[in-house]
């Protein structure tokens, strides 16, 4: 059987990586490694443009509107490229700060207008209360454990019409009003959950890695691992966040 392999491309690790965001391309590293899965990681960052066109998955993680604001013209000058990898239902995971810039409009606290991707009708603006906190949502994927959790911090308020990625049971999620989290279209997944997000939610870490092996190389699942240690810091965060509500 051939080796399967994944390229993996890890977007501004040296600007966007808050409350250890970078444990989501570890999670997805480790599970493939563990089953054998050969992995390539690139670092893609201001000075350092890697190519994303080879990527299978991208991960970008969350950062204060400052980092944002570093990164927003570089960012913005890749939107085609990026664009045509979601098209092409390849998985793109963009947490808090990144999800938030594949929107329309970003303002931040100071009320400046951050350029963004625009390649979603997602519209955020921030208020001066910030929405912090544990959070747990009923995931709109098919996962057999459908409680996602994991940590929020943000002044941005996140309106859209897609799908979203869960519906919240406790916490705020998008905009602290309408119970929705994140947003799914196609394979490309934006939250505002850090924690990190993967490591703590295996069945959503396999899922990205299972449907991109899918596409790839046409395999229809994944072999178990032991999820133990994954399961119980999942449901140690899930009990301490239903005793502090
Ligand atoms: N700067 C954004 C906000 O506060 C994103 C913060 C983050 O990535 N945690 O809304």
């Amino acid at each position: 059987m051939t080796e399967m392999e994944l390229n993996i491309v890890n977007m501004y690790p040296d600007i966007l990586n808050l409350y250890g965001d970078l444990g989501n391309l570890i999670a997805i590293k480790q599970r493939c490694l563990w089953r054998n899965i050969k992995v390539n990681v690139e670092n893609f960052t201001i000075d350092n443009e890697t190519n994303l066109n080879e990527a299978d998955i991208i991960v970008i993680g969350g950062g204060a509107d400052t980092g944002q604001n570093i990164v927003s013209k570089h960012l913005t000058q890749h939107q085609k490229v990026l664009s045509e990898h979601v098209e092409d239902n390849k998985f793109l995971l963009a947490i808090c700060g990144s999800y938030q810039m594949f929107g329309t409009t970003y303002i931040d606290a100071n009320k400046n207008k951050i350029p963004c991707l625009e390649i979603f009708d997602i519209e955020t603006i921030s208020e001066e209360n910030r929405l912090i906190g544990n959070i747990i949502i009923e995931s709109n994927l098919e996962l057999k454990n459908k409680n996602i959790i994991g940590f929020e911090n943000h002044g941005g308020r996140t309106y859209h019409d897609y799908k979203s990625l869960g519906r919240v049971k406790l916490g705020n999620g998008n905009n602290g009003k309408d119970k929705t989290e994140g947003m799914i279209y196609k394979n490309f997944i934006g939250s505002y959950l850090h924690g990190p997000l993967l490591p703590k939610n295996p069945e959503l870490t396999d899922h990205i890695i299972l449907n991109t092996l899918k596409k790839k190389y046409s395999v229809d699942s994944l072999s178990p691992l032991n999820n133990n240690i994954e399961n119980n810091a999942h449901n140690a965060i899930e009990r301490q966040i239903y005793i502090n509500k």
